[in-house]
């Protein structure tokens, strides 16, 4: 009797990408293995994803036990204006989650010896219908497929796709996290069981209630999440921004804590401007912290037997709420291709790839039309994506 070989994936990157990928292919019986440059778990200390139905449709698939009793809900989208006047409300009710509670669920689900921490993916090489990993370490690995789920500044994509890279769209999200017990009384009063938002045309305040930083979803534990998007200049101004305190120049955000003393004034200076709620949050608020709006989008995902996923392929703006959805939505469809054209990996690879592409626009698009538009940013994707289909 013939036994089918188990296939094996390489994943690169241990973040929300890598573990949905991981969760989806173990799930249709793949031998999986992730390998993530940070030696140590990843510790987010970021903060609010919206949780939408392409995650819960990917823990599902995987058995993993997460629901939207897991996170917190809000009814109501409030807009406020000047003196904290409510100048609209409907009822659109959603679920918060936070990063952490999304990956720590999916960490817990696989065993830890389907992870190698400290293992810095380099190149690959691909010899028929196998592909060959090589680290930064010396180790090499071989299987049957390499996912690249390594985000923004993807190894793999800049091995097969040198000149795309993330572009700059112009403006900043600053943001903050407030645990709810110490957020002013007026504050909680308006925020309350709302999804909140400020705009005045050149700016977006935006705020939700998530997790608290253990997942804990009881009242009095959860936390207070909101941004702020500001414009800031391309070039120096931005790059001035980005140094952090100790004045190493990142390019993409900086971590809680990180960010120079000038500019945390600065902005608490511009927020008395703000609706007296949201002056409240950023007052209370220990340690803001800031990243680079960014758009990316790759023209192809599949390169024989590798692949990209996640942020690695496509970075929308964060107003479409969607970049942990999107990263799922790849991982679970990858998943359905693989197990439908078990046969004919190279058929399932690229009928998925036609799918992810096309959903990569719209959603991109979408987001950079809407983030244009929200802080009246004159541009069009033409200009940022001149070469795509
Ligand atoms: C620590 C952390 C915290 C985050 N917090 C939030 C949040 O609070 N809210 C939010 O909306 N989004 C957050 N994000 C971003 C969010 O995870 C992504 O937008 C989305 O979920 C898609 O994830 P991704 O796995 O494709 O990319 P990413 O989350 O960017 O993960 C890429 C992973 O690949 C690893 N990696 C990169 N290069 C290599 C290499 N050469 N070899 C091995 N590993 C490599 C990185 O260390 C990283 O873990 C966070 C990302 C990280 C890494």
């Amino acid at each position: 009797m013939t036994q089918t070989k188990q296939r094996r994936a390489l994943i690169i990157g241990g973040s929300l990408g890598g573990l949905f990928t991981a969760t989806t292919l173990r799930a249709i019986g793949w031998d999986v293995h992730i390998f993530e440059r940070s030696a140590h778990d990843l510790d987010s200390r970021g903060g609010g994803v919206v949780l939408q139905a392409d995650v819960l449709a990917a823990f599902r698939f995987a058995g993993i036990d997460y629901d939207e009793s897991h996170g917190v809900p809000s009814g109501d989208r409030i807009y406020l204006g000047a003196g904290d006047a409510v100048l609209s409300r409907q009822h659109m009710p959603q679920t918060q989650t936070s990063w952490n509670s999304l990956y720590s669920a999916m960490n817990r689900s696989l065993p830890p010896e389907l992870t190698s921490r400290a293992e810095r993916f380099m190149r690959y090489e691909q010899h028929g219908d196998e592909v060959v990993a090589y680290f930064e370490s010396g180790r090499v690995e071989r299987a049957d497929l390499l996912i690249g789920a390594d985000g923004p500044k993807s190894s793999l994509r800049a091995q097969v796709l040198p000149g795309v890279m993330p572009t700059y769209a112009g403006y900043v999200a600053w943001r903050g996290l407030v645990p709810e017990t110490s957020l002013s009384t007026r504050a909680v009063e308006m925020l309350q069981g709302t999804f909140a938002f400020q705009h005045d045309g050149e700016t977006m305040m935006l705020e939700y209630m998530v997790p608290g930083e253990d997942g804990s979803i009881e009242v009095g534990k959860r936390r207070w999440n909101w941004v702020w998007y500001r414009k800031v200049s391309p070039g120096a101004d931005l790059q001035s921004l980005l140094t952090d305190r100790n004045g190493k120049a990142k390019t993409t955000s900086l971590y809680p804590g990180a960010v120079q003393d000038a500019y945390l004034s600065e902005m608490r200076h511009a927020s008395k401007l703000l609706a007296p709620t949201f002056q409240d949050l950023v007052e209370a608020t220990a340690e803001p912290f800031v990243q680079a709006i960014l758009d990316m989008r790759v023209p192809q995902m599949v390169f024989g037997r590798a692949l990209v996923v996640g942020d690695a392929a496509s970075i929308p703006r964060p107003h479409t709420a969607g970049s942990t959805a999107k990263a799922a939505a790849n991982a679970l469809s990858l998943a359905h291709a693989l197990s439908q054209g078990e046969n004919d990996i190279d058929a399932a690879l690229q009928a998925w790839e036609f799918d992810q592409l096309l959903a990569a626009r719209q959603m991109t698009e979408w987001g950079m039309r809407a983030g244009d538009r929200i802080m009246g940013i004159p541009r069009t994707t033409a200009a940022i994506f001149p070469r795509q289909p």
